[in-house]
């Protein structure tokens, strides 16, 4: 199928846009109107610009308020239209997209709308020219697929198909097996827009909230198999109205955009290399300077972990307990410096355990994920890489060849035995992010490996609300959190401030026995963030523990959370610059502690407070 879609989806003017859309590799674009209308050039300087960006135009839209009029707005309708057909001419586009009447002028009746498609084909067909007509799901007398698409089969003509478009049709739970019916060639373009379960009426859901197939909540796979068994193979355009995009990089949003129709395309085809499962967290990497790395040295020691290995040929150092691997980065050069430079001590990057790492590389590229390399030296691996969150990087590690061995044959041991303080994988990572970005990175993640998001959640921190996006592996193999706020007092956004630019904030270890691991730290000196006694006295309120159980989580600064027999134990360690490390242990248990996370925040405003005084 060609993939197209409407420059209304974008930000920019008409030119930036088609470059942005070229530049994304579609093969069509939609003109929006407003978009010619304010265009500084001709209706036949869009043409060459699109035939030299190697863009077709598939429609003009939108042509408003024509079928069914009484008399005299009929005539007026036709005369409009035919002044758009001029347009189209010199455009070099063929199709009028109409969307169904909301005027309240507007008669109703399907055979009057079918007889006014009808005249309306007639003379498009004169010029060459074909009109296709979709419902509207707040349209005043036709807003249901299953009657535009009466009217056109009863305009039997042509030169009039339909447009099925995925948020009128999914917005209203329409039925999706009428689609099965229609006639491939009646149907003239489909457009396909997702969007978050919301209550609110169809025209502000649909113009201020659509997103990309994938990033919203519609089922656009349910509606895709319903139009493949009609043969359909015109195009697939995204038609997105959404507030975020339009104030976002067109550059961006239109690569997001391609990916997202890949990403549709391969769950109903399977076109490209699986998505694969996520094994685990294979190691974290943070850039540091010397004067950095050395406090944050510390801080691992102090944690238990045990300096298990030097790069053979970089500054490079290996922090291992349990299944966790930290790599310490101190190089001068290359990326993880370039890294350090930009955004100061900071993760720069995940290294992640899959089924085949070289085929989950090649889907990341032919999902227009950004691949990243740089020189190997000799006796080094080349793991396969892409650009993630703020441009760090996620690498791909499998348990086949070379890759599996990367500690020895990258590094050597250094042996020191640690008896650790019980830490055993990587629970968490929690990235924060610039709110416009979290669609962005959902569909990053959730197209290229096996997880799922769960419906985001409000935090309050006490500079404002925090949106948590949790995107995780069936069995938690791989644990994301995506934090974005629009307010610029939150923590999530002054870490963006002061660690320029988005990344992971905090890093989450699990303990099988929490009691241990924080008499292990304490005892070491690792200081962990004070939790105030009023919450321990909520607590006991709220779930009854024994007095000695609760005596006991506050002497540690132990936060708990219980969902029906499961329970949640979490301690935050005092944060090292932008970042800070949290120990959790889960007995069954399956969410983040978010009841648990303003009590955090709140805690760690005061005492970021007292280190500014
Ligand atoms: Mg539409
Ligand atoms: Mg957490």
């Amino acid at each position: 199928m060609k993939t197209s879609i409407a420059t209304v989806s974008l930000s920019g003017t008409l030119g930036e846009k088609l470059e942005a859309i070229a530049a994304a590799k579609f093969d069509a674009v939609e003109i929006f109107e407003n978009d010619l209308v304010t265009f500084n050039g001709t209706p036949a300087d869009v043409r060459s610009t699109c035939q030299d960006l190697g863009l077709d135009i598939v429609t003009l839209q939108p042509f408003r308020d024509f079928e069914g009029m009484p008399d005299g707005p009929r005539a007026r309708a036709f005369a409009r239209a035919e002044r758009k057909f001029d347009v189209m001419q010199e455009l070099g586009c063929d199709l009028l997209m109409i969307c169904s009447n909301v005027s309240p002028e507007s008669l109703g009746g399907i055979d009057r709308a079918a007889a006014d498609l009808h005249e309306l084909g007639e003379r498009a067909a004169k010029r060459g020219l074909r009109i296709a007509f979709e419902a509207l799901a707040w349209g005043r007398h036709i807003n249901d697929y299953r009657d535009s698409w009466e009217a056109v089969r009863r305009a039997d003509h042509p030169a009039v198909g339909l447009v099925l478009d995925t948020f009128h049709i999914l917005a209203r739970k329409t039925d999706l097996g009428a689609i099965r019916a229609i006639p491939k060639d009646r149907i003239f373009l489909v457009q396909v827009a997702d969007a978050p379960m919301l209550q609110m009426d169809y025209l502000s859901w649909s113009r201020h909230y659509r997103n990309f197939p994938g990033q919203g909540d519609l089922p656009l796979v349910d509606f895709m198999q319903a139009l493949s068994v009609t043969g359909y193979d015109g195009p697939l355009s995204l038609e997105i109205f959404n507030d975020q995009f339009r104030a976002g990089s067109a550059r961006s949003v239109a690569v997001d955009g391609h990916r997202s129709l890949r990403f549709l395309q391969d769950q109903l085809e399977s076109n490209l290399p699986p998505r694969s499962t996520v094994g685990g967290t294979a190691f974290v990497e943070f850039a540091l300077d010397d004067t950095a790395a050395q406090g944050f040295e510390r801080m691992l020691a102090g944690m238990g972990f045990r300096r298990a290995g030097l790069h053979k040929s970089k500054a490079v150092t290996r922090w291992q307990q349990g299944d966790i691997n930290l790599v310490v980065n101190r190089e001068k050069e290359g990326f993880a410096h370039s890294f350090n430079i930009v955004h100061g001590s900071a993760v720069c990057a995940l290294g992640l355990k899959v089924n085949d790492a070289a085929a989950t590389f090649e889907r990341a590229t032919l999902l227009l994920d950004q691949p990243f390399h740089q020189p190997v030296a000799p006796g080094e691996l080349d793991i396969p890489a892409v650009r993630g969150v703020g441009g760090s990087l996620v690498y791909f590690l499998d348990d086949a060849g070379p890759l599996a061995r990367v500690w020895e044959i990258e590094f050597d041991d250094t042996g020191a035995p640690d008896d650790g303080a019980g830490l055993t994988r990587v629970d968490h990572i929690a990235q924060s992010m610039q709110y416009e970005e979290m669609l962005s990175w959902v569909l990053f993640y959730t197209s290229l490996l096996d997880l799922k998001k769960v419906p985001p959640q409000d935090v309050p921190d006490p500079g404002g609300l925090v949106v948590s996006q949790v995107i995780e592996a069936a069995d938690g193999a791989l644990r994301l959190v995506l934090n974005a706020s629009q307010s610029h007092r939150t923590q999530s956004s002054r870490f963006l401030a002061e660690a320029f630019g988005s990344g992971v904030q905090h890093l989450a270890l699990a303990t099988d026995d929490m009691m241990r691991t924080v008499a292990r730290l304490e005892q070491n000196g690792v200081k962990l963030l004070e939790i105030p006694e009023n919450y321990y006295d909520d607590l006991e309120a709220k779930t009854g523990l024994q007095p000695e159980r609760i005596a006991e989580l506050k002497a540690h600064n132990i936060l708990y959370d219980r969902e029906g027999e499961t329970e949640y134990l979490q301690v935050y360690l005092r944060p090292f610059e932008q970042f800070f490390f949290e120990i959790v242990q889960r007995r069954d248990y399956r969410g983040y502690g978010a009841a648990n996370a303003p009590v955090r925040l709140a805690a760690q405003a005061r005492l970021a407070s007292t280190q500014r005084d």
